[in-house]
């Protein structure tokens, strides 16, 4: 059996003619950047969050990056993010010219350390960025307490926990804004690069949505110089097409992790993903921690399942960041679980017997 560790292509066969439809219209229509297949969907989109504003934007880093700029961060500030994600969360801090500032994550939840926070925080500090890793969202209420006090704002980085939920708040509504990625392989993926902001503050609203439109509003109208950073109709119609079901696919992810659970509890050597209480889990992707991670890796890729390590060089251990002289220490959970986690496949369509397949061989693993 083979088991992959995405498979965007089932996804397309159980939609098929919605998708073909949705991208012909575009096509027809030659409705290709901005138009009504854009404003459709961040119509769609704000609504399925109740939030006031969704700016479509070209991909979840920029979304990052026009927000800070837009909150007026630049040269001589910091921004607070944390230890373990992808390179977007901490490169557009950089982009913007200000400093990111580094706090390791939590042991059992893979997210920044809350407890952590205060101590990174200094007087040249102007955002947190918290991102809700794997889909598991960080403990938001210790977060925005820390930024009240401070008086900064929090950035939610939502690019892996679509429809997350936090003591029955949804990610990406309880921080002043959130950044959203529909790249292929997100809960929510488009055909290509894509993302978007979401807020309900109506001023940071408009200039984001100005900024990332070349600083005008209306054509020829620069109010300011701004960048491209556009969602282009194929995008916003696929997504548009995607909506229906998205709850449903998310309903499965969960179910898919509770199979997972249920067989893999048992096998001591493995730590499995342990939930937040009173927060929902959407499972962008699961992941387990093991000694022997590499070893199991090479097992299961010979067993025909496809593995995946999110991520195998924590941000501040990256060449890119050694300028910030950080000794791998400075985030003992995070340089240490780089070597530990293992991420297995995840994916809607996955099946219970692809599940159980899963599960069998990592027993068979730890039993030779
Ligand atoms: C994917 C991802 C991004 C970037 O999104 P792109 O659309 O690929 O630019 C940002 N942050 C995190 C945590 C991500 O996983």
């Amino acid at each position: 059996m083979k088991v992959p560790f995405v498979d965007l292509g089932a996804q397309y066969q159980s939609i098929k003619t919605e998708i073909d439809q949705a991208i012909a219209r575009v096509i027809t229509e030659t409705a290709f950047i901005g138009g009504k297949y854009v404003e459709q969907f961040e119509r769609e989109f704000a609504e399925l969050y109740g939030v006031k504003h969704c700016i479509p934007v070209a991909n979840g880093t920029d979304s990052l990056y026009i927000l800070m700029k837009m909150l007026g961060i630049g040269p001589g500030d910091e921004v607070i993010t944390v230890a373990n994600s992808w390179i977007s969360s901490s490169e557009t801090i950089s982009q913007t010219g200000a400093k990111p500032v580094f706090v390791d994550i939590d042991p059992d939840y893979y997210s920044i350390n809350e407890a952590l926070i205060e101590a990174a925080v200094s007087d040249k500090t102007k955002a947190i960025i918290p991102v809700h890793l794997q889909g598991q969202v960080c403990n938001m209420e210790a977060i925005m307490e820390v930024a009240a006090r401070y008086d900064v704002p929090v950035i939610e980085d939502c690019a892996q926990s679509h429809f997350s939920e936090f003591r029955g708040a949804r990610a990406g509504t309880i921080g002043k804004a959130a950044s959203f990625s529909f790249y292929p392989g997100k809960n929510l993926g488009a055909y290509g690069d894509a993302g978007c902001i979401l807020t309900n503050d109506d001023e940071l609203a408009l200039k984001c949505r100005m900024y990332a439109r070349h600083g005008a509003l209306k054509k020829h109208q620069h109010q300011m110089e701004g960048i491209n950073s556009r969602l282009d109709g194929l995008q916003a119609a696929v997504l548009s097409a995607k909506l229906p079901h998205i709850l449903h696919w998310t309903a499965q992810r969960i179910e898919n992790a509770a199979k997972y659970d249920s067989r893999l509890s048992a096998i001591k050597e493995i730590v499995i993903p342990k939930v937040r209480p009173e927060t929902r889990h959407t499972y962008h992707l699961y992941v387990i921690r093991t000694e022997r991670r590499d070893e199991l890796a090479a097992y299961l890729k010979e067993k025909g399942i496809e593995t995946a390590v999110h991520y195998p060089v924590a941000l501040p251990n990256m060449e890119a960041y050694q300028y910030l002289g950080h000794h791998r220490d400075d985030f003992p959970v995070a340089s240490s679980y780089q070597h530990t986690i293992l991420s297995l496949p995840m994916y809607p369509e996955l099946t219970g017997e692809q599940i159980g397949y899963v599960c069998d061989m990592i027993s068979a693993f730890f039993r030779q």
